[in-house]
């Protein structure tokens, strides 16, 4: 019969997407135990889409990794029948690693598999070159496992700024730390011996957003961090744009309006420049806010009821308020996420970037869900989102 030969010959087809939809599948099971667990696996199931027995065939293999377990109380209907167990995450047995590398020093941090920081440590850098850097975080990590034990760690994510390849795990470029062409998956693998993805910090905070933040639900998803580095990331639904190479979000040397600080690349008044943490700092002790290079500093001093240090602070937000602007018009996000020292301290901080981001723009503007802990959560969001992404290829039997 035709139909059996067409079939036998694409046999090899229907395979590999009956694979791709089992793992598309136990992603949807584990995203959504996630976000309402502890949950009945009839709720999974009208949640997914998928029918009750593939829900419970996912379920089961999902606990049996180690992912996923039975929720200690059962609830049952009227008080007869079966009792409806529920299932929520198990995160108990594992964790992540997370590495998240800044101009003036390198966070390192383990997390649950509910992006909660169980530990961290900031390590200053003296040198930045990549494979010192690289060794003092894997140091640094050691003695986190040694800290936490009992937990078994599924990989390491690594968040930096500049142009990051995720698919190689090389950062292609990164200006202020001097790096260029940095095998980071591999220097980092061969040091720890556990799997390691790469990806720029911003895709990772989009990321975080979007599995444990207020941005969890949103059709679209900006996020716009503005630190020493400024950079940007775009999700739909729970897609990140990359591009070829992962070049996307590199927003460094969009001209501000008005800008006046002189760039590295030649021009005058590039986002950068003008928002960067170095040119707040540099402003404030031109002031006579703070003597310090450390961002903190200013954010003290407002606190203190210093005005200055308040308008420096108000003054930056606005800025990225502008500069957000013409990036709405282009994406049209559902929610822009800021992660900028001021807008997660003071409320006019946020005022003054939401009115520069504009009326006549529907966007709903928040600070980033993780005031306390965006850098220690930034590496080990990129291990958890290639875990919720596939968790039968990422759970511990795979490694
Ligand atoms: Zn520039």
């Amino acid at each position: 019969m035709p139909r059996t030969a067409v079939s036998t010959l694409a046999s090899p087809v229907p395979r590999a997407a009956d694979s791709d939809r089992r793992r598309t599948s136990a992603s949807a099971v584990l995203r959504s135990v996630l976000e309402h667990g502890p949950v009945a696996r009839s709720t999974v199931a009208r949640l997914t889409g998928l029918s009750p027995a593939s829900v419970t065939e996912h379920c089961a293999r999902l606990a049996e990794l180690g992912l996923l377990r039975e929720s200690a109380a059962p609830r049952r209907s009227n008080g007869v029948g079966r009792p409806h167990v529920p299932v929520d995450l198990d995160d108990t047995r594992f964790l992540v690693a997370g590495v998240h590398v800044a101009v003036p020093y390198t966070t390192v941090a383990l997390l649950d598999l509910r992006g909660r920081v169980l530990a961290r440590r900031e390590l200053k850098h003296g040198r930045t070159d990549p494979g010192r850097v690289l060794a003092r975080a894997a140091e640094g990590l050691a003695g986190l496992f040694a800290a936490v034990p009992g937990r078994r760690p599924l990989g390491v994510g690594v968040a930096l700024g500049g142009w990051v390849d995720r698919e190689t795990g090389t950062v292609v470029e990164h200006e202020l730390l001097g790096w260029r062409e940095v095998p980071v998956r591999e220097l980092l693998g061969a040091r720890t011996g556990l799997p390691v993805h790469v990806d720029g910090h911003a895709r990772a905070l989009v990321n975080a957003e979007r599995l444990f933040g207020r941005a969890r639900g949103s059709g679209s998803v900006l996020h716009l961090f503005v630190g020493n580095v400024v950079d940007a990331a775009f999700a739909t639904h729970d897609e990140v744009h990359h591009g070829p190479r992962s070049a996307a979000g590199t927003i460094a040397h969009l001209p501000v309006p008005g800008g006046t600080e002189p760039c590295p690349c030649g021009r005058t008044g590039c986002l950068q420049a003008e928002l960067s943490e170095r040119t707040l700092c540099r402003r404030a002790r031109a002031a006579g806010v703070t003597d310090s290079a450390d961002p903190m500093r200013v954010v003290a001093a407002a606190a203190d009821g210093d005005p200055v240090a308040r308008r420096l602070l108000t003054d930056r937000a606005r800025a990225t308020g502008r500069a957000a602007g013409p990036l709405l018009d282009v994406l049209n996000p559902e929610t822009v996420v800021v992660t900028e020292v001021g807008v997660i301290h003071f409320e006019d901080c946020l005022d003054a970037l939401r009115e520069a981001v504009g009326a006549g723009r529907s966007a709903t503007v928040l600070p980033t869900s993780f005031p306390e802990s965006v850098l220690a959560l930034a590496g080990g969001s990129v291990a958890l989102d290639v875990l919720f992404r596939d968790p039968l290829g990422a759970s511990p039997e795979a490694i």
